[in-house]
């Protein structure tokens, strides 16, 4: 059912993309074109779908001025992730604006058996299809399981965003790795001197 509005895929480039940036380190794996050729590579949900001009054509040439806006929806998803629990109004006329301003249109799709809407956008520009994929993948998650899925890490050093698809929604740290160093710390600060 869940799957009909958004693919795991397209949540998962959501994620990713706003954790190519970590704000306690001051890490940034965005800040080159052939950076975000490779994220491009890694997350073919958020390609667009071949163009009928680019058939052919081999993979799209990326510019800095696709960089620069791509950083910028990057700044939107993030922002997205991180208020999503505690302002989803905020949230939502975030996403609202960016799906408006990536003139997003939704398509209905059918492969083999099966059905699948889409939201794109009707633009060539990259950032507007990756806006279009990311944006209505975390709609579609506030929609469906609401919107206190969207998280930031509760690791003190740490700040990663996820989004939880899992049945009961617990979800806290962004991977068990945050989660168990933070039960290593609060074992130790219960269990005598440091
Ligand atoms: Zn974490």
């Amino acid at each position: 059912m869940l799957d009909a509005c958004y693919t795991t895929s397209a949540v998962q480039a959501a994620v990713d993309l706003a954790n190519t940036l970590k704000p306690i380190k001051g890490e940034d794996a965005l800040e080159t074109v052939e950076q975000l050729r490779d994220f491009l590579d890694a997350h073919p949900a958020a390609e667009p779908p071949s163009p009928a001009a680019n058939q052919g054509a081999g993979p799209r040439q990326l510019t800095r001025a696709d960089l620069a806006e791509v950083r910028a929806v990057r700044e939107t998803v993030r922002e997205v992730l991180e208020r999503a629990s505690a302002d989803a109004d905020e949230a939502a006329a975030l996403i609202n604006e960016g799906l408006r301003r990536s003139r997003t249109t939704p398509v209905l799709r059918h492969e083999d058996d099966r059905w699948w809407t889409e939201v794109t956008s009707d633009t060539d520009r990259c950032s507007a299809h990756l806006a279009a994929t990311t944006l209505s993948a975390l709609a579609s998650v506030i929609a469906t399981l609401g919107p206190a899925r969207l998280g930031v890490c509760a690791g003190p050093t740490c700040r990663a965003t996820f989004a939880d698809l899992s049945r009961n929604g617990s979800k806290q740290y962004c991977t068990r790795t945050c989660a168990h160093r933070a039960s290593v710390a609060a074992y130790r600060s219960r269990n005598g001197p440091r």
